[in-house]
């Protein structure tokens, strides 16, 4: 139940399953550096989160691909209440989901590859809510889980944004 029992993220044990491989994989290649997603081996798209069928075409075949980890912010949220006894130290926090630049528009026009994660700064703490935004761009960042493991999250890039910010109760919005 826990082969990476020397992994922790925030003071906890982080515990894999046995018969999890792919979540395994996936926080094994953050360790490396990489930010991957499944690939569906028929239809050739990306898609998050893990899982065993294509969303799209429902084939089971997939092989990892390796992702760019920038884009744009498509919406966020601010947590003010720990999920988790080792989340009391970091709230408040936000987290985005996070529209990569791959596969923006497929397979609809109002569909793309979403993916969420704790908005980060340069040293890892939570970037306050006023930093965060719709349309801000960022980039993957890996926090190290240990024993080769890490977990993929973002900072914000520095780069203008495509569109305006818009942010909750900021700038005269909301
Ligand atoms: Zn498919």
């Amino acid at each position: 139940m826990t082969p990476h029992s020397g992994s922790q993220y925030l003071g906890a044990d982080v515990a894999v399953a046995s018969n999890d491989p792919e979540h395994l994989q996936f926080l094994e290649a953050a360790g490396r550096g990489e930010f991957v997603l499944q690939q569906c081996a028929e239809c050739e798209r990306l898609r998050y989160p893990i899982g065993n069928a294509c969303p799209f075409c429902m084939a089971l075949g997939w092989q990892w691909a390796a992702v760019s980890g920038r884009g744009t912010v498509y919406s966020y949220e601010v947590v003010t209440h720990p999920i988790h006894p080792s989340f009391r130290g970091l709230v408040p926090y936000v987290i985005v989901l996070v529209e990569l630049d791959e596969q923006r528009g497929v397979p609809g026009e109002h569909d793309a590859l979403r993916v969420l994660g704790l908005l980060v700064d340069a040293e890892g703490n939570p970037e306050p809510e006023e930093r965060a935004g719709i349309n801000v761009r960022v980039q993957v960042d890996f926090a190290d889980l240990g024993d080769g493991l890490a977990l993929p999250r973002f900072r914000l890039a520095d780069e203008p944004s495509e569109f305006p910010v818009w942010r909750y109760g900021y700038d005269g919005a909301g």
